[in-house]
């Protein structure tokens, strides 16, 4: 067994592999020296200066695995995995796990991206009070690292293209509840505004005007680095394509977490997201097929995120067209949103500082099509559970 890409995703699939009993050979394959390390506090704890090390636990030796870290798989031929460094590993299975990578600016400027934990160390040892900042993007990893910057004193300006933040992923009303923490957290939030390229000393951007920044951070996405998978016969597109069983077009090979889209059988569709909590549970799946299995994969997705001294958890996944219902006042320190089909059916939620709603949110997603009444998840007092119609 080959695992390329030693992230979450890449680390689970060989505890997977193990855990299910497999006891051949298996290499992990990971461009980065580091061992595998977790990402969601790179841009919250080790930011806000009180972690320095989020390294996961990994003990190839217990494993029984060989680690081959600091090599970049570069070529897939002929059931052969090729490394930059020169090494070929023949395989039987082959897990794909090799996340994706900071979408950048046009530009001669320097801009930095935060990404890796090294990402994060530099960036936060440049953090000071005065500090200009100017941070392109206003989505999860944006908000989280103004909030981190404004704390340390500096002057924060977001940039985001779309007229609000995060709009892709809340819809309109949500990101404009968000829109009003940027200005209390004192960050100078610009939307609408594009970006035609980072110079020396800011960004040029699109409407004419000049920002000036000492340091710059891009933050506008991030993609799975595809090209050296041409000529593979592994199908892509913009990211690696599976099935529901996480099985590529290539036969015996894999796909898991950032790099992947899966087919949801649950929405009828491809997805691909950037979630750890994917990362953390698609190798379940992909292990279990690998070694012979016929399981499908086929969560509900989950996402959490900390801004501005606020914990956001989103569950599920809503339409434009759903209907919005709130649960308590969206300008409090805690409240909860609910999204609803034309049938009354639970989509999706998001709810601010209330976990116990998401969990209980989370059971009804995961049942499936369970109709709710809008005024029973209005009110706070009310349990979320409580809201299902089972009749
Ligand atoms: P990765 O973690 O990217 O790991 C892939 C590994 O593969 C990398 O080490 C990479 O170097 C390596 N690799 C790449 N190409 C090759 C190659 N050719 N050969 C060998 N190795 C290769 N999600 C949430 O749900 N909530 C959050 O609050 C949250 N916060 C985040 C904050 C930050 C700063 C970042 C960056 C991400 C955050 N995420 C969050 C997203 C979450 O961390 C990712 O979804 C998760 O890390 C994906 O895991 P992965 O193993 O698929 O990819």
């Amino acid at each position: 067994m080959v695992v390329a890409g030693a992230g979450l995703a890449g680390l689970r699939t060989v505890e997977q592999l193990r855990d299910r009993g497999f006891g051949g050979d298996i290499t992990l394959i990971g461009a980065e020296t580091r061992p595998p390390y977790d990402r969601p506090p790179l841009s919250k704890k080790v930011m806000a200066g009180v972690i320095d090390d989020t390294s996961l636990p990994f003990d190839p030796g217990a494993l029984g695995i060989t680690a081959r870290l600091g090599e970049a798989a570069c070529a897939l031929e002929d059931g052969v995995l090729r490394t930059a460094t020169g090494g070929a590993y023949p395989f039987d299975a082959l897990v794909l796990a090799t996340g994706s990578e900071p979408v950048r600016l046009p530009g001669p400027g320097a801009q930095r991206t935060l990404r890796t934990l090294d990402d994060a160390l530099a960036l936060r040892a440049l953090l000071r009070p005065g500090l200009r900042l100017a941070i392109a993007g206003a989505g999860l990893i944006g908000a989280e690292l103004a909030t981190a910057a404004v704390a340390a004193g500096a002057h924060v300006t977001v940039v985001e293209y779309a007229p609000a933040p995060m709009l892709a992923a809340v819809g309109p009303d949500i990101a404009a509840v968000m829109t009003r923490w940027y200005a209390d957290a004192g960050v100078d939030l610009r939307l609408a505004t594009g970006v035609s390229s980072v110079q020396d000393g800011g960004l040029a951007l699109a409407d004419g005007s000049w920002l000036a920044a000492d340091e710059v951070v891009t933050a506008i996405g991030a993609r799975p680095r595809l090209d050296w998978l041409d000529g593979s016969g592994v199908h892509t597109e913009t990211c690696v394509l599976t099935t529901e069983r996480l099985e590529t077009s290539a036969p015996g090979v894999f796909a898991v977490g950032d790099c992947a889209a899966y087919l949801s059988g649950r929405y009828g569709r491809r997805l691909r997201f950037e979630h750890w909590d994917i990362a953390l549970h698609a190798p379940e799946v992909a292990a279990a097929n690998v070694l012979g299995g016929s399981e499908v994969f086929d969560p509900v997705p989950y996402f959490w995120t900390e801004q501005f001294g606020r914990m956001v958890q989103y569950a599920g996944l809503h339409s434009p067209s759903d209907r919005l219902v709130w649960r308590g006042d969206p300008a409090a320190a805690k409240f909860g949103a609910f999204w609803l089909d034309a049938d009354g059916r639970l989509t999706a939620l998001l709810a601010v500082g209330v976990p116990k709603d998401v969990v209980q949110a989370r059971r009804l997603l995961l049942a499936g099509s369970v109709a709710v009444d809008p005024d029973a998840l209005a009110d706070p007092s009310v349990p979320v559970r409580a809201a299902a119609l089972t009749g």
